[in-house]
């Protein structure tokens, strides 16, 4: 199928580079010139494990380009992918870009006679594709429903895991109001051999928000006990959590043998909360449409607030231990998570932010994300970005670890354990073991002990 695609950021490109894989014919537009010249050069504008390696081969099987907006041609497509940012903008989801996008879409698709499926990629709250995106293309199209189709096809891929994530999902979900549109979907996806399921697209718009809330829930619901359980002393909250995931209905027996730990216990290790570019801003904006129907939000709301919460815990649990005025902090690992260069609400960042108001001197080094962060914090009297790390060790006050990238493990190696001996070693996401630093000062949240 030929398939254009709108928006070439950590969604559209990973989306673009594997429907291409699969045997696609894709053209992908974005606003970003540079952006475009670097995709078709064959190097990916961000970073993700693989994408170097399939973009590649899909250039070179020319099933796949890039183009700047401006030259966007719809004549020969089957199906528009939209895939463009929904910012949050004090809270409530900013369609921007999406009413842009579907605007030009509109006006492009005017004197097409052939059948065109706009599907909505992009993470938008419910009845936005049925009403604003649907409006809008009849409006410029000055063609009705029918004469082009709409869809809806959330998007579950995770940064760091994007390509694998996209080439082998758990789930694919056809969010669809005319049957032309479901079955180009079904035509589209038919490489892919998974669970596949078919509702109208305000269903399809919700399962996206209702999948991030509860995952959301889950985290500051346990953030939460381990904030209390450190208040209580002498309580490791993850020696809890071993106990709560030994229930069966999180971990299953299987024949009454084999124990299943599945991936949604990861989502019950206490941390520094969650951060980038989709949870933060999908629970606002699923609040914000629950306002907008008179709906109380009082579990998400909560959700937030423990979020929001969680880096001045990180700080608080510091600040218990030690003075942090003149002192020299190590921060290592920026990005949101491991796997990727994103910052965007990275809970790393909101921690140096917090820190930078008494007067602590932060080293910060992150393998990936470091040109990121500095386009977001940077001529920082107090913060310095290095690129090696190992050699501060000897000479800093205090070591935190904000994301959990591999090269941090070596840490662990007797050359490091002595470098760290005596100092304090906050481990923000339970990266390591209180007995990996018998010598240092380990704190975490949720864990009080006097060792
Ligand atoms: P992104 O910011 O990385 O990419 C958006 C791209 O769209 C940018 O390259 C930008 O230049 C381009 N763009 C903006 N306006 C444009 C226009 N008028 N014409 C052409 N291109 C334009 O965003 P993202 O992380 O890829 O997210 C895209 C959507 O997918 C969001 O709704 C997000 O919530 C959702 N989503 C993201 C993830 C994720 O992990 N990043 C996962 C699932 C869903």
């Amino acid at each position: 199928m030929r398939v254009s695609i709108i928006g070439t950021g950590y969604v559209g490109l990973i989306t673009g580079v594997c429907l291409a894989y699969k045997g696609h014919t894709i053209n992908c537009y974005d606003i970003n010139k540079k952006i475009v010249n670097s995709i078709n050069d064959g190097i990916p504008p961000i970073y993700e494990k693989d994408l170097k390696k399939y973009l590649k081969a899909v250039l070179n099987k020319k099933k796949f380009n890039a183009n700047v907006i401006s030259e966007i041609n719809l004549s020969k497509t089957d199906i528009v992918i939209i895939a463009v940012g929904t910012p949050s903008n004090e809270g409530r989801i900013d369609l921007t870009y999406i009413k842009k996008v579907s605007a030009l879409i509109g006006k492009k698709i005017r004197d097409i006679d052939k059948f065109v499926s706009i599907i909505v990629k992009s993470t938008v709250v419910p009845s936005t594709t049925d009403t604003i995106v649907r409006d809008i293309i009849e409006q410029e199209s000055y063609k009705k429903l029918g004469q082009f189709g709409i869809g809806m096809n959330p998007e579950f891929l995770r940064e760091g895991s994007a390509i694998e994530d996209f080439m082998n999902p758990d789930r694919i979900v056809f969010g669809y109001d005319d049957k032309q549109t479901l079955e180009l979907l079904k035509k589209l996806y038919k490489p892919w051999d998974c669970d596949k399921i078919a509702v109208n697209t305000r269903t399809a718009e919700m399962i996206k928000y209702a999948n991030n809330s509860l995952l959301a829930t889950q985290i500051s619901a346990v953030n939460e006990l381990a904030n209390i359980a450190s208040g209580i002393e002498n309580i490791d909250i993850l020696d809890v959590m071993k106990g709560v995931h030994l229930d069966k209905r999180w971990s299953p027996i299987i024949s009454g043998k084999k124990r299943i730990y599945p991936d949604i216990l990861s989502y019950l290790i206490p941390g520094c909360g969650f951060g980038g570019s989709c949870f933060p801003k999908d629970v606002e904006a699923i609040r914000a449409k629950a306002k907008d129907v008179k709906v109380d939000s009082y579990i998400l709301d909560s959700v937030l607030k423990v979020n929001n919460n969680q880096p001045y815990q990180v700080v608080k649990l510091l600040k218990n231990n030690s003075k942090l005025r003149n002192k020299k902090i190590l921060f290592l690992g920026l990005a949101f998570k491991n796997g990727t260069d994103d910052i965007r609400e990275s809970v790393s960042m909101k921690i140096i932010n917090i820190l930078l108001k008494y007067d602590c001197k932060i080293f910060a080094h992150d393998p990936i994300a470091i040109n990121n962060a500095k386009k977001e914090l940077n001529g920082l009297k107090n913060l310095k970005y290095i690129n090696k790390w190992d050699d501060l060790i000897p000479s800093i006050d205090i070591l935190i670890i904000g994301t959990k990238w591999d090269e941090y493990r070596k840490l662990t190696s007797s050359i490091y354990k002595r470098d760290v001996s005596g100092k304090i070693l906050l481990d923000a996401r339970r990266f390591f073991k209180p007995e990996d630093f018998p010598n240092a000062k380990y704190l975490t949240i949720g864990r009080n002990i006097n060792d």
